[in-house]
């Protein structure tokens, strides 16, 4: 897989830049896919409606070469099913993916402990997206190993987002612009302005980091 300079993690919508290497993530119509892109693939915790056709929908196309993630799953206290299906939903994503060793992009919204007690059967690297909580919610992911990926609220001074951001080792770190109108290169440039750093090196490091997840 050739790198581009910038990398979307997470990203929903069709837009393509030639600089950017954008993992689409999709939730449902598995089959539709088209060739040219990357992929992650799960079941959503919002849109859990007939949990077995969608698993089977999810195992039948998720050995495809340019689908690299499973995700996004995990568990929303706020909306959805109820957390005990969502719970299930999720454990079994997590034993897919183990089995056909791709990572896991999570969606985890006021359901942090419960997130990260069923990541422990989790084989795979693991990457939080949308990261928007305190230092100490942060320091919870870190310490397993997992990653943050950080999106438009880095554009935001008041964001737990921004004022989290200096403190996560830059080894963990990546980037995306999921349901918002931002361009990436404006949340990188945000990155580097917070942490003070060029943001070539930060270029550079996410791009280690993608090699390193992603096994390239
Ligand atoms: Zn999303």
């Amino acid at each position: 897989m050739l790198l581009q300079p910038y990398i979307d993690i997470h990203k929903h919508g069709t837009e393509h830049d030639n600089d950017v290497l954008t993992i689409y993530s999709k939730y449902d119509t598995f089959q539709t896919l088209l060739p040219e892109k990357q992929y992650s693939i799960g079941i959503h915790p919002w849109y859990i409606q007939d949990f077995e056709s969608q698993f089977n929908d999810l195992k039948e196309s998720i050995n495809q070469p340019n689908i690299i993630a499973i995700g996004e799953c995990g568990l929303d206290a706020l909306r959805g099913v109820s957390l005990e299906l969502q719970a299930e939903t999720f454990r079994m994503q997590i034993l897919l993916a183990n089995e056909c060793n791709k990572p896991l992009i999570i969606h985890c919204v006021r359901a942090f402990p419960q997130t990260l007690s069923l990541l422990k059967q989790a084989k795979v690297p693991v990457i939080f997206h949308g990261f928007n909580k305190k230092l100490s919610v942060a320091e919870d992911i870190l310490k397993q190993g997992y990653y943050l990926s950080f999106g438009a609220d880095l554009l935001k001074e008041h964001a737990a987002a921004y004022a989290v951001f200096s403190a996560v080792p830059v080894k963990q770190i990546f980037f995306e612009t999921d349901d918002s109108m931002v361009d990436i290169k404006e949340i990188y440039k945000a990155g580097g302005r917070i942490r003070k750093t060029a943001e070539d090196a930060i270029i550079l490091q996410v791009q280690e980091n993608f090699k390193t997840v992603f096994n390239i």
